[in-house]
């Protein structure tokens, strides 16, 4: 795991096991707020003795950005913690995470002190702040990802965390296309200090409005390519010619592994456009 410090008060760790997922410490006079965990016991632990340990803070808040297992896994190693994310966060957790957590823990022996916690502090659609001692964290749901993301800024610092809403790559597979394009959007244009990828490195300042410019490309590219293919006579031999460059990004991030999501989202978003444009069947 690798640890950086963005501002005076904001840690963030990233997982060198799994497809460099983050997770970010916010240290206030009053303990700390976690924003995510990490996949494996083993480096949420490294996390718990950093914060707890060598600076002295407890950890009374956990924030689980979206219930995917690669940032809640670690959130029973924080018993007194309150646990906070959007309602259907809970809802999935409750719905999928069980089963897709008895199934991990069946591949991976390693997996099997993770219990399943379900958040207590529900946001619903409006903004909802937190503030703990000298620091406020603003959180907002923003579908797209999933269902259930959300986004928190640390507001005396601007700095974001963005979670899986800003990735190596946007990944829409398990949300919504639509949804995470003007996710995107709307992060524009707000004069952040940084922003935490849920995956990938820190984003800094002078980064920002590029990076965010070109995930836009990117998730229009793709549907002008699916546009394309909805054409041809055999769609998905056009898809498969599409590859990462042509919708303007490298395929070299996530070590390599962003060319399997992108493959996803082609194909997701083929379907779902493709769905919606068949005619309603008449009787
Ligand atoms: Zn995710």
């Amino acid at each position: 795991m690798q640890r950086e410090r963005v501002a005076d008060d904001i840690y963030i760790f990233t997982s060198e096991r799994y497809a460099q997922v983050t997770a970010a410490a916010v240290i206030t006079n009053e303990g700390a707020i976690l924003i995510d965990t990490l996949l494996y016991p083993d480096e949420t632990r490294q996390i718990k003795q950093f914060v707890e340990n060598r600076l002295g803070c407890p950890v009374r808040y956990v924030v689980n950005t979206h219930y995917h297992a690669d940032h809640t896994y670690g959130t029973c190693l924080f018993p007194n913690a309150t646990v906070i994310a959007h309602q259907r966060c809970a809802e999935l957790l409750e719905q999928r995470g069980r089963a897709s957590l008895a199934q991990a823990q069946a591949a991976l022996p390693e997996l099997s002190e993770v219990r399943l916690v379900i958040p207590t502090l529900l946001i619903k659609d409006t903004t909802f702040s937190l503030t703990l001692g000298n620091k406020t964290i603003l959180m907002w749901h923003t579908p797209g990802h999933s269902p259930d993301s959300i986004t928190c800024l640390a507001r005396e610092d601007r700095v974001l965390f963005a979670a899986d809403t800003v990735m190596a790559l946007p990944y829409f597979v398990d949300g919504d296309y639509n949804e995470l394009l003007s996710a995107l959007e709307r992060l524009q244009h707000n004069n952040f200090e940084n922003i935490v990828q849920g995956h990938g490195e820190v984003i800094l300042r002078g980064e920002i409005e590029e990076k965010l410019r070109s995930d836009i490309t990117y998730l229009r590219a793709l549907r002008k390519h699916v546009e394309i293919a909805l054409s041809k006579a055999d769609p998905h031999a056009y898809l498969r010619n599409v590859d990462i460059e042509q919708c303007g990004k490298s395929r070299v991030l996530l070590n390599g592994t962003v060319q399997q999501l992108h493959r996803d989202n082609l194909l997701a978003l083929f379907e779902r456009i493709r769905q919606a444009s068949q005619p309603v069947e008449t009787k």
